[in-house]
C-alpha cells in the first residue's frame, strides 16, 4: 500500500462515519411526531409535547449545522495538509520531539475549541435560553471555558508528555507502560472525581440532616449498603436540568443528587432513584466498567503500537519526517471503525446493566416511585420518548423510557 491509498482510506472512514450519523439522525427524526404509546400519554400535556417536538426538531437542525461544519472542515485540512503545516510550525518554535508533541497537540485543540465555542454559545444561550433550560451567566461559561482549558493543558499535558517520553525512550513496550499509567490515572480519578474535578465546577454540600435523609438511610440500611456520603451539587447553576449519579468505590463511594433533582421529585422518588443507584453499585457494574475500560485502553494502545512507527502514517498526512503525534491522528482514525464496535458493544451492557439497576430498586424497594421519577425526569428535559430502534441500538446508553417502565411494571 501506498500513502496517496492510505489517505484515501482515512477519507472514507471520515465520511463513512458522518453519512452513517446522518442517516440515524434522519430516521430518528421521522419519529419526532409519533403518536405516544399508551404507558406514556401522562408524560405530557398537549402543549408540552408540542414544546418537546420543537425543542428536538430546534436540536436536530442545529446538529446538523454544527456536524456538517465540523465535517468539511475536517476534511478541507485533510486535504490541504493541515496536520503537516502545524507540524512544522511546532518545530519552528523547538526540536525536543516530546515539546514538538505538546505544542502539536496544544494548536490542534486550541483551535478546533475557538472555532467549536460559537456554537456551543448559540446552543447555551439561545436555544436551551429559548426552552426554559438554560441558568448558565456569560461569566459561569467563560470560566467554565478558562478551567476546561487549564485542566486539559496541565492534566492532559503531563499525560501526554510522559506516554511520549515513554515511546523515545522504551520503543516496543511504550504501550504497557502508557497502559501502566492511564489504568492508574483512571482508578484514581475514578476515586476522587468528586473530591478533585467536581469542586473547581460546582459548589457540593452534603445532605442535611432530615426526613429526607432519613428515608434515605433507612433504605441504605436495609439493603446493608454504607452510605453516608450523599452531597448535593448546585447544577441549578447551568441548566434546570436534573440528574443523579454515583461515584467512586470503597471508601470513597458517594452519591450526588442535583438540587434540581432534589426540587423536582418528592421523598419516595428520590430515594427510589436512590435504590437504583445502589443497584448499579451491589450489581458491580461500576467495577465492570472500570475494569472493562482498563481492558480496552490496553489494547487499544497494544494496535497503536503495531503501526505507529510506520512511515506510511506521517507519509498519508503529507509530513515527511516519521513523528509520535502525526501517527497518533493517523492511528486515531484507522482506530475508530474498530471504537465504533466496542462502544456499541459498551452501550449494550449498559442497556443491560439499567435494567438490573431497575429491577434492584423494584425489588427492595418500589417501582411504582422509580416510574414516576422517570416520568418526571423525562418531561422536565423534554425527552424524546419515540426514539428510533437504530438510533437507540447505536447511540443510547439507557433503555428508552417506555421500555424501562415496561420492565418495572412486569
Ligand atoms: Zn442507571
Amino acid at each position: 500500500m501506498n500513502h496517496t491509498t492510505l489517505f484515501y482510506i482515512i477519507i472514507a472512514i471520515i465520511s463513512i462515519n458522518f453519512i452513517i450519523d446522518k442517516i440515524l439522525d434522519a430516521l430518528n427524526a421521522k419519529h419526532y411526531k409519533d403518536q405516544l404509546p399508551e404507558e406514556l400519554q401522562d408524560v405530557y400535556d398537549e402543549d408540552e409535547y408540542k414544546k418537546s417536538q420543537r425543542y428536538k426538531a430546534t436540536n436536530y437542525r442545529f446538529g446538523i449545522l454544527t456536524s456538517t461544519f465540523s465535517f468539511v472542515l475536517t476534511l478541507a485540512f485533510f486535504f490541504l495538509d493541515g496536520f503537516a503545516f502545524v507540524d512544522q510550525l511546532a518545530r519552528q518554535i523547538t526540536d525536543h520531539n516530546i515539546l514538538v508533541t505538546l505544542i502539536f497537540f496544544g494548536i490542534i485543540m486550541i483551535g478546533s475549541d475557538i472555532l467549536t465555542t460559537p456554537f456551543s454559545y448559540y446552543k447555551t444561550f439561545v436555544i436551551e435560553e429559548q426552552f426554559g433550560f438554560n441558568k448558565t451567566t456569560k461569566t459561569t461559561f467563560i470560566l467554565d471555558k478558562i478551567k476546561g482549558w487549564l485542566m486539559t493543558i496541565i492534566v492532559g499535558g503531563i499525560i501526554l508528555g510522559i506516554i511520549t517520553w515513554f515511546y523515545h525512550t522504551t520503543k516496543d513496550l511504550f504501550w504497557i507502560y502508557a497502559w501502566i499509567l492511564v489504568s492508574v490515572f483512571t482508578i484514581f480519578i475514578n476515586l476522587f472525581y468528586s473530591r478533585l474535578i467536581v469542586p473547581i465546577f460546582n459548589k457540593q454540600t452534603p445532605l442535611e440532616d432530615g426526613s429526607l435523609r432519613n428515608s434515605i438511610s433507612k433504605y441504605a440500611e436495609s439493603v446493608g449498603f454504607n452510605l453516608d456520603k450523599i452531597f448535593i451539587i448546585d447544577g441549578s447553576k447551568r441548566s434546570t436540568k436534573a440528574n443523579a449519579y454515583f461515584s467512586g468505590f470503597g471508601n470513597e463511594k458517594r452519591v450526588t443528587l442535583y438540587d434540581t433533582l432534589v426540587n423536582d421529585l418528592d421523598e419516595d422518588e428520590i430515594v427510589a432513584v436512590l435504590a437504583h443507584e445502589v443497584g448499579h453499585y451491589k450489581k458491580k457494574h461500576i467495577i465492570f466498567n472500570l475494569i472493562s475500560s482498563i481492558l480496552l485502553t490496553g489494547f487499544t494502545l497494544f494496535i497503536l503500537s503495531l503501526l505507529i512507527d510506520n512511515p506510511l502514517l506521517s507519509e498519508a498526512l503529507g509530513v515527511k519526517e516519521t513523528s509520535f503525534h502525526i501517527g497518533l491522528i493517523a492511528f486515531g482514525i484507522l482506530y475508530s471503525p474498530l471504537s465504533e464496535i466496542t462502544g456499541l458493544i459498551m452501550n449494550w451492557f449498559s442497556r443491560k446493566f439499567e435494567y438490573q439497576a431497575d429491577d434492584y430498586a423494584k425489588n427492595t424497594y418500589k417501582a411504582e416511585p422509580l416510574i414516576t421519577s422517570l416520568k418526571k425526569l423525562s418531561k422536565n428535559s423534554l425527552s424524546n420518548l419515540t426514539p428510533h430502534p437504530a438510533y437507540v441500538f447505536m447511540h443510547y446508553s439507557h433503555p428508552t423510557l417506555l421500555e424501562r417502565i415496561k420492565n418495572l411494571k412486569q
